[in-house]
C-alpha cells in the first residue's frame, strides 16, 4: 500500500435504546463502460440519441440473432481491474440471468455469475475534508468486477393510459464492482463511490456521470454491535454480522447517505423491538426520505443462472494483460503523493488538485518550472474561484496554464506583488493577454530600488509629523505609513521593503 500514515476511520455509531449499534455496508456499483459500442452488438451507446435508434437486432432480442463479444469492453473491464489492483482472470465465462422485463426483450440479462473477469482488489477511500474525519482512510476490499448488459428504459409518464420503451440502454456494457462489506458510515460509502468513479475517470474506463445514470449504486446495509465486525473480520465468518437488506439503483452521493442513515436506523428499530431483520430488496424514496420494501430476497436459483450457449468462454492472453498494464496512466494515489513529494504540497491541497485529472494536468503545467506550492495556491484559490464564478470548466479556462505559470514566475521573481498579481490575473483572464505583456504595458512592475521607496516613506513621515508621534506611542499605527507609501506608489512598492523601511525610519 502506497500510504501507510492514514488513521483508519471510526465506524458509524448510533445510539439505541439497548446501548450502541455500528454499521456494515457492502457495495454493488454498476458502471457503464466507456465505449462507443455495445458489450454484444455494434450498436451506439450514445447518450440522448433518438428512441429506440440505438438498437440492433440482438438488443431487441429477435430470435437467432446471436451476440458477439466486444473486445473493448473487455479491455476496459481488465484496464479497471488492473487499476483497482484485482486479480485478472484469465478465463471467464457468461451466464444467463433470467428474468422478465418489458426493457429487456431477450427475457433475460447476460451477466457473469460462476467465473467473473475480474477477481479480488482493494481501493484506498480517504475521508474528505467534510467527514469529521479528515485525512483517515480504509482500505476497502474489492470481491468482484463483472461484465453485463444493462436492461432499456420503461417510460410510465409520458401518457397516462399507456407505459413506453426505449431500447437504447439495452445490452450497453455495465461493469459491476462488488465490494467485501468493509465500508462503516455514510460518509465512507459515499467517498468509496467517489474513489471509483476518480479512478475510472483516471483510466477512462466509465465516465461517471450519476446523472445520467452511468455509475449507480446498490447499497447493502446492516447492523451489528460493536466488536461483532472486528470478529467478523477476524474470522471472515458473515454470522457475526446482521441480516443485511439491499437498497436498489442509488445514482446520487446524497441520497445513498441518506438512505444508508435511515435504512440502518429503521433496522435497529426493528431489532430493539424484539423483531428480526427479513433479508429483502429496498428502494429509497428521497421524497418521504424511507425505504420501502421492493421484493424479498431473491437467491441465485430463482434466476435459473446457467452458461449462455450463444457465447464460448472469454479466453485472454497474459500478454494483452501485460500490455494493458503497461500502458495505464498514473492513477489518483500515485499522482497525489508524488505531487506532495515532489511539489510540497499539502495533503488536503494535492487531494483538490488530483480529483481530476484534468485539473491535475493543468496544475501540473502552471507548475512546470516554477514554484508549485504558489502554483498550487493560484490554480485552487484564483483560478478554480474564478471559474466557479463564471460556471466553467477548466477545459474551456480563458487563461492558460502557461499564463498563470508566468504570473506566479513574476510574482515568485518579485516583479509584481502578490496583490498585483491579482489584476494582471483579472486582466489575462477577461482579457485574454499575456501577462509579462500587461505588466509591461500597464507599468505595473514592482518597485523594488529601495532608493525610490525610501524617498516615498521619508515624504510622508515629513508630512505627517502628528502621526508621526502616535505611531512612537502605538507602533500598529506603522500600518498607515505602509498604507500611504502603496498608495503614492500606485501599490507598486515591494510591501516587505515598504514595511522595513517604514519601521526604520520611524525608529521603531
Ligand atoms: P448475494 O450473492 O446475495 O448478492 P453477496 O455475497 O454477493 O450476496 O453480497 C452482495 C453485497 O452485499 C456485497 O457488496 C457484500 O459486501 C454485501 N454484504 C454481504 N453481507 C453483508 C452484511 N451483513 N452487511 C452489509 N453488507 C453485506
Ligand atoms: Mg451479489
Amino acid at each position: 500500500m502506497l500510504d501507510l500514515t492514514y488513521e483508519t476511520p471510526k465506524p458509524k455509531v448510533i445510539a439505541g435504546a439497548t446501548g450502541d449499534w455500528e454499521l456494515v455496508i457492502g457495495l454493488e456499483v454498476h458502471a457503464q463502460v466507456a465505449t462507443a459500442a455495445k458489450l454484444f452488438s455494434g450498436a451506439s451507446t450514445q447518450f440522448g440519441a433518438e428512441p429506440n435508434s440505438n438498437v440492433a437486432f440482438v438488443d431487441a432480442g429477435m430470435p437467432g440473432m446471436l451476440p458477439v463479444i466486444n473486445e473493448g469492453c473487455v479491455a476496459q473491464a481488465v484496464k479497471t481491474g488492473l487499476g483497482l489492483k484485482a486479480e485478472i482472470n484469465l478465463t471467464s465465462a457468461f451466464d444467463r440471468k433470467n428474468y422478465f422485463y418489458p426493457d429487456l426483450p431477450q427475457g433475460y440479462q447476460i451477466s457473469q455469475l460462476y467465473h467473473p473477469i475480474v477477481g479480488e482488489g482493494e481501493v484506498l477511500v480517504e475521508m474528505g475534508p467534510d467527514s469529521g474525519q479528515p485525512g483517515t482512510a480504509r482500505v476497502v476490499r474489492i470481491e468482484r468486477i463483472h461484465l453485463e448488459q444493462d436492461a432499456g428504459k420503461s417510460i410510465h409518464d409520458m401518457d397516462p393510459a399507456m407505459s413506453f420503451v426505449d431500447l437504447n440502454r439495452t445490452g450497453v456494457a455495465l461493469m459491476e464492482i462488488v465490494s467485501r462489506p468493509d465500508i462503516r458510515g455514510p460518509e465512507e460509502a459515499a467517498a468509496y463511490v467517489a474513489k471509483l468513479r476518480q479512478i475510472m475517470r483516471y483510466l477512462g474506463t466509465c465516465d461517471g456521470n450519476m446523472q445520467n445514470g452511468n455509475l449507480r449504486a446498490d447499497v447493502n446495509v446492516s447492523v451489528c454491535r460493536p466488536g461483532d465486525y472486528e470478529k467478523y473480520q477476524e474470522t471472515q465468518d458473515f454470522s457475526h454480522l446482521g441480516t443485511r437488506c439491499e437498497i436498489k439503483n442509488m445514482n446520487s452521493m446524497r441520497f445513498i447517505q441518506a438512505a444508508i442513515e435511515h435504512e440502518a436506523r429503521r433496522q435497529i428499530a426493528i431489532l430493539e423491538d424484539g423483531g428480526s431483520v427479513d433479508q429483502e430488496t429496498r428502494l429509497y424514496d428521497p421524497d418521504k426520505n424511507e425505504t420501502r420494501s421492493m421484493r424479498s430476497k431473491e437467491e441465485a436459483h430463482d434466476y435459473r443462472y446457467f452458461p449462455d450457449p450463444d457465447l464460448l468462454p472469454l479466453e485472454i492472453e497474459q500478454a494483452w494483460v501485460d500490455d494493458i498494464a503497461a500502458a495505464l496512466p498514473e492513477l489518483p494515489d500515485a499522482k497525489k503523493a508524488r505531487f506532495i513529494a515532489d511539489f510540497g504540497l499539502t495533503d488536503y491541497d494535492a487531494s483538490v488538485l488530483t480529483a481530476d485529472v484534468t485539473n491535475a494536468a493543468f496544475f501540473e503545467a502552471v507548475a512546470d518550472g516554477t514554484d508549485g506550492k504558489l502554483a498550487a495556491n493560484w490554480v485552487i484559490n484564483e483560478l478554480f474561484g474564478r471559474l466557479k464564478k463564471d460556471d466553467r470548466d477548466i477545459s474551456d479556462s480563458p487563461i492558460s496554464a502557461a499564463r498563470i505559470g508566468q504570473i506566479v514566475g513574476l510574482i515568485k521573481s518579485d516583479k509584481i506583488s502578490g496583490k498585483i498579481a491579482k489584476n494582471v490575473f483579472e486582466i489575462a483572464y477577461t482579457q485574454d493577454r499575456d501577462p509579462e505583456e500587461i505588466v509591461k504595458t500597464e507599468g505595473l512592475e514592482q518597485v523594488t530600488d529601495t532608493g525610490a521607496i525610501e524617498a516615498a516613506v521619508v515624504e510622508i513621515i515629513a508630512a505627517n509629523p502628528a502621526q508621526v508621534e502616535k505611531a512612537k506611542v502605538n507602533p500598529k499605527l506603522a500600518g498607515w505609513f505602509v498604507g500611504q507609501v502603496m498608495k503614492a506608489t500606485g501599490g507598486k512598492a515591494n510591501p516587505a521593503a515598504v514595511n522595513k523601511l517604514v519601521a526604520e525610519k520611524l525608529g521603531l
